[in-house]
């Protein structure tokens, strides 16, 4: 088979690449390296069945070109990250909005398959823990910026669904669950490269609020192998999955976790939200996968613990910075 990716050269993109190539498909990534790097892929480059584009998925004569290289999409450009989404909502909106809707386009003129990556984010201050995918999205005001980020997945998803239902083009939602590992970066505040880097460095690692709020960590490896098993399945067409990790970590815990394995001195500090995001933020104490409807239509189930996870992410920060080793 012959995939194309879209955000190919992010972090998840890159792993998906990895696996498909591993066993035995063909792969085309399209990334405009806007939050997605060179050094995810470059060791892929000269490797068979593997070709690159850098350029932006708004360029509709080139995805028409891909898309009808390809025999199935996985749509993972995306802008994703609480700082990036506080900071930049314009750019998260339209980017997310726009890019699907093209894809989705695309792939449907010539009736390709596309997985369309979403988000637990969608769930937003739900406490229905753990939460179903048929279960109720509850936002917050518009005025808080954060939700624009489920807003604009949520209309993926409802895009995604239409197009099935309505036009017959097959598509398959993913909904990610804090997927973490070696590749991601920490700049648009994710948790675990930030702690690790915080720790590599001596310097104190920063938990916001009060470190009691909870999430699922997924390894990538194994968020990977649940989108793969979704696209090669037949019935799971136009539904969604949760996808993720059904052991809880708190955030104060994951900081003391980090610290140990990484042998560090640096110091915890309590940062409120409010300096870490600005007035009007809000996030959710708990989130937390239900994994009945993914079990039971292709039997994944996620096998890498918390340790395991940290540990890959710690020896490959320490990769690159090799004088924090
Ligand atoms: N977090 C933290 N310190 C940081 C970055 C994040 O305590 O330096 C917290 C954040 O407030 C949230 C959790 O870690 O409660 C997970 O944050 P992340 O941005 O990785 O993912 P989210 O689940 O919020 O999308």
């Amino acid at each position: 088979m012959h995939y194309l990716i879209t955000g190919g050269a992010g972090f998840v993109g890159s792993h998906l690449a990895d696996a498909l190539l591993q066993r035995g498909d063909e792969v085309t990534v399209l990334d405009d390296l806007s939050t997605g790097a060179m050094r995810n892929i470059r060791h892929l480059k000269n490797r068979s069945g593997f070709t690159y584009v850098i350029d932006t998925v708004l360029n509709a004569p080139l995805l028409a070109e891909l898309v009808d290289g390809a025999d199935q999409i996985f749509h993972l450009a995306a802008a994703v990250g609480v700082r990036l989404i506080v900071e930049s909502p314009v750019r998260t909106i339209e980017t997310n909005v726009k890019t699907t809707e093209m894809v989705l386009a695309a792939a449907c003129k010539k009736r390709k398959k596309v997985f369309v990556a979403s988000t637990s984010e969608v769930y937003g201050k739900s406490v229905a823990v753990p939460f179903r995918e048929d279960g109720d999205l509850v936002l917050g005001a518009t005025s808080r910026g954060r939700w624009s980020y489920a807003s604009s997945k949520a209309i993926d998803e409802f895009l995604a669904i239409a197009y099935w239902r309505e036009r017959r083009c097959p598509t398959v939602i993913g909904r990610c669950f804090n997927t973490v590992g070696p590749r991601q970066t920490g700049h648009y505040g994710m948790v675990v490269p930030r702690f690790v880097q915080q720790a590599l460095r001596e310097e104190p690692l920063t938990v916001y609020g009060d470190g009691r709020q909870t999430r699922c960590f997924t390894h990538v490896a194994d968020g990977v192998r649940a989108m793969i098993g979704l696209m090669d399945a037949d019935d799971t067409v136009g539904e969604v999955y949760n996808l993720g990790s059904e052991i809880e970590t708190p955030i104060l815990a994951l900081a003391e976790r980090v610290k140990q394995l990484t042998g560090s001195e640096s110091p915890v500090t309590f940062v409120p939200y409010r300096e870490a995001y600005g007035d009007n933020f809000e996030d959710m104490p708990r989130r937390v996968p239900s994994l009945e409807k993914i079990r039971s239509a292709i039997g994944w189930e996620p096998v890498i613990g918390l340790d395991e996870i940290l540990i890959s992410v710690i020896e490959y920060e320490r990769s690159l910075t090799p004088q924090a080793a």
